[in-house]
Formats: C-alpha cells, structure tokens, sequence
C-alpha cells in the first residue's frame, strides 16, 4: 500500500494513515478497508482500484483481492472511545511544550510512586522522537512478545518495578524514529493500545512527544482520557510552549482537562549548602503561569545531581519512599491522585465497564 499515493495530499497510503488494521488474509483471499475521510471522496474509486493493482503487482496475480477492499470513513474507522483500555480507571497522558523539561523523569517516577500508594499502573512511551522509558526502568533490550489470548493476538507489557511499560522504542530504532511519519506512528501507537493486554489498571500514564503533533490528535481521539499534566521549567522559553500545549488540549475541538502542572528544575541546591536555594532557570515559571490559567500547580522538584544519575542508571529515585526525592515524588503523585478524583467527582468516567 505502500506504492500507492493518495492524490489529494501525495502521501502514499500507508503514511496518510489510509490503511485499516482490519486486514485478511484467508489463503489466497485478501480483504481490508481504506479509509477516507468522507465518504464523498472524489478519488475513492480510482484509489481502491490502484490498491487492487498494487496487491495483484507486488504480491500475486493470483490473489483474490477485486472487490475485497471496502471503504470505510475515518468517524466509522476510529474506535469509539470507551471501547479500548475499559479495565482501567484513568488515563493521563503527561506533556510538555518543549523537550528537555524532565517529562520522562517526571513520568517515570510518578508511575513508580503511584505504584507505592499501592495503584495498579501502565506506562506507554509514546515520545516518538526520544523513548527514553525503556533507559529509565533499565528494560532498554527488552523484546515484548504477543500471547494469543481470548482468541486475539495481545502483546504482553514488560513489567518493571511494578509497573507494566509498552514503549514505541521497543519497536522502532532510535535512530529511524524522526522518519517516522504522522501516520505510521499513529497506527503503531494504536496497536500498543489497542492490541496489548494491559488488563485492569488504576492509572494508564502516557509519556506524550513534546509540543503539539498528529500523535497527540491520535491520542485524543483513540482514548478518553481522564486529563493531562504538563511539564516544564520556570524558565520563560519552556513556559511560552507549555502555554501552547495547555491551549491545545483545551481548545473546545479536544476538550482534555488539565490536571495540573508541575514544575521541574525548579532550584538547585548543593550538597554542601543546604538551605541555599539557585534559581537556574527563573523562579516559579511554573507556578505563575499556573494561577494564570487558573490551573492546579501539582509540585515543584528541583534540580538534583541523583535524579539525573538514577534515570540514567534506570532506577528511578521514587523507588526509595525514604529519601527526600522519594517522598518528593510520593507528594506529586498524591497530588495528581487528589486532581483525578476531584475530576472524577464533578465528571465520572464513561469508559469503565463493570464486569460483573
Ligand atoms: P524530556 O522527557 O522532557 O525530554 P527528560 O526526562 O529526558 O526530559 O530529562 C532531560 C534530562 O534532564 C535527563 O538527562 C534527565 O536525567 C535530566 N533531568 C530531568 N529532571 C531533572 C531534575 N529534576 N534534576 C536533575 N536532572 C533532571
């Protein structure tokens, strides 16, 4: 599907994201589905008859394929949300405008923390452009594998620290990442959801690119998500884009509530002074800008030489609830806990199922 380009933008079909993952394949039989976005399409016809062609040029002339392709409208093809991740309570997908912040250590140590207020929690690294999940819980070589469960092909989780972590780094090379394009990613990102057995959690965090692209627009389609913490440094240049991601998702077409913000790199203080405070990055960015659009401030963490260390090494410092970064983290997770309850009070999540 490849060799095929959709006239309307010149994209080949699989990176316009045109190719449903509904395909068939049943001996020498092939069906699937296009998907457009209308369904009055001027290029529908011609576009499923190159598709047709393409199979019976690069695949076979013998394959069963005239016919089989069927059209689909992108509202039909999107699964409705609700329908995906129904065994877990909140999603919450972690932002920042720009990179660098300390979204992935802020999100890594919040799921661990999370998991020592006793929560079952799921990690998905969706950080398309640096998954540094994988480094920070030290499962960098791990391979998931998929199980056929309920009939379905799931992909396992990797479980770390208690957590169960899925990452777009486990599948892509590092280095082909920013090849990537909108739609491949997307559909990958769909397949971590939808296809992997993530079973009953209490809270699904996503680890989001920085900024603002298709992936987010996938994510916010895919999934009803509880809401989103953002992250950045009081340093002016991060605030600015953290201000763009706020307005993003609570511009009235995605309509995701903020959960809070939290505030990283927000001091320094060295080992030998410890009552002095340095303000590298400007003092409480963060925390104006979050009286300003009236969102909740969830924490402040500093800057510290172990933060950096223990995310490289992959035992991030939430791990110890004894240490003074420890409890640090144990208090942001708290208070993000507080933020979706208090959401879940005023607006109950509609995607839980009951199972009786
Ligand atoms: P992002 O996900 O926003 O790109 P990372 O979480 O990868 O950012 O952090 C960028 C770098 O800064 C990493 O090397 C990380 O270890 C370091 N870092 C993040 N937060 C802190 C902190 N509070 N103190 C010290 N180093 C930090």
């Amino acid at each position: 599907m490849a060799t095929v380009r959709y006239p309307g933008t010149g994209k080949n079909l699989v990176e316009a994201g045109m190719v449903d993952d509904n395909m068939r394949i049943d001996g020498m039989k092939v069906s699937f589905s296009l998907i457009f976005e209308k369904p009055t399409d001027p290029f529908i016809k011609s576009v499923v008859r190159a598709a047709e062609t393409a199979v019976l040029t690069y695949v076979s002339p013998e394959v069963d394929i005239k016919g089989n392709i069927s059209v689909r409208t992108l509202q039909e093809a999107a699964p409705k949300p609700g329908k995906l991740l129904s065994q877990v309570r909140n999603i919450v997908g972690i932002s920042s405008g720009k990179g660098g912040v300390g979204k992935s250590t802020v999100t890594a140590n919040l799921a661990v923390a999370l998991t020592k207020l006793g929560f079952r929690v799921g990690l998905l690294d969706a950080d398309i452009f640096g998954p540094s999940i994988p480094k920070m819980f030290q499962v960098e070589d791990a391979r998931p594998y998929a199980e056929r469960i309920d009939g379905r092909d799931q992909i396992i989780p990797i479980e770390k620290y208690g957590v169960k972590i899925l990452s777009i780094g486990f599948f892509v090379d590092p280095d082909q990442a920013t090849l990537w394009r909108g739609g491949m990613a997307s559909n990958a990102l769909r397949q971590l959801i939808g296809e992997a057995n993530w079973g009953e959690l209490d809270y699904f965090l996503i680890d989001l690119p920085p900024g603002t692209s298709d992936i987010h627009l996938t994510i916010v389609q895919t999934l009803a998500l509880t809401g989103v913490v953002v992250v950045s440094t009081p340093q002016p240049v991060a605030l600015a884009d953290a201000r763009k991601g706020i307005n993003m998702f609570t511009n009235e077409k995605v309509n995701v509530p903020i959960l809070g913000l939290v505030e990283n790199m927000a001091w320094f203080t060295p080992e030998e002074l410890p009552d002095n405070r340095y303000y590298i990055f400007g003092r409480d960015g963060a925390k104006k800008l979050a009286e300003e659009m009236n969102v909740p401030l969830l924490g402040q963490i500093p800057i510290v030489q172990g933060i950096r260390e223990s995310g490289d090494e992959g035992t991030p410092v939430a791990l110890d609830a004894n240490t003074p970064m420890g409890k640090q983290f144990l208090l942001l997770a708290n208070s993000l806990v507080r933020q979706v309850d208090r959401r879940n009070i005023e607006q109950p999540p509609t995607h839980i199922v009951e199972v009786h």
